[in-house]
């Protein structure tokens, strides 16, 4: 999962970064507005964290842009104002939650988590495919009850392969929402991925459709 972090209290964005990296999330950052805009035009997110209060406007600004532009990624405000009338302002401008300064990173993990799920069309916070699940908030993986270790990288693979699932992802798109914007690998290393994924949670698990891309299937069907 791949997060825009949009924050320009450099303390508070540093923490609550590192906590979310910690959570396995791939995490950017942007401190202005103008900033977020263009990273929210240029890359491809799973969700923004939007700060209201920026340096250069009121983060809703930006969003009501990005609305009206048809972007339609998952937006969780964050703000220190507590007054309602800054909450119903960014909810009129499109925000998809709201987490009021001061929070515990644990109820921004818990809403993230729970948004991005949403976008994606599931509720259950469990994502079962066959014998295979993935817990959307610990990010652990189970295959037929028992635990399958997996490193941060190859989590976030198959994070994004259930929560797509059952759809096919090209492996651009993995590319853009499972690495890094500096370090976006070809597809040999993907593939290479892949097949480690394969070993650990059996073979038939991830079906490699020539051209299009891979699709976690339920192996048992
Ligand atoms: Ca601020």
């Amino acid at each position: 999962m791949k997060v825009l972090l949009v924050e320009d209290d450099a303390a508070l964005a540093e923490a609550l970064g590192t906590a979310l990296g910690e959570a396995g999330m791939l995490v950017e950052q942007a401190a202005t507005g103008g900033e977020a805009d263009f990273l929210v035009r240029t890359e491809r997110y799973d969700a923004v964290i939007l700060d209201l209060g920026l340096p250069d406007g009121d983060g809703s600004r930006w969003l009501a842009e990005w609305r009206e532009d048809a972007i339609e990624l998952p937006v969780l405000v964050l703000t220190a104002r507590t007054r309602w009338n800054d909450k119903a302002a960014g909810f009129s401008a499109g925000a998809d939650d709201y987490v009021t300064k001061p929070f515990e990173t644990a109820e921004v993990l818990f809403r993230l988590h729970a948004l991005v799920r949403r976008s994606h069309g599931h509720a259950h916070p469990v994502l079962r495919i066959g014998e295979l699940a993935f817990d959307t908030h610990s990010g652990s993986v189970t295959l037929a009850g028992r635990p399958v270790s997996l490193t941060a990288q190859e989590s976030r693979l198959l994070a994004y392969l259930a929560h797509a699932a059952p759809r096919v992802v090209s492996r651009s798109e993995l590319a853009e929402h499972v690495y890094d914007r500096d370090h976006e690998p070809d597809s040999n290393v993907i593939d290479v991925q892949i097949s480690r994924l394969r070993r650990k949670l059996g073979t038939t698990r991830i079906e490699t459709l020539r051209g299009q891309g891979y699709r976690l299937v339920d192996a048992t069907t």
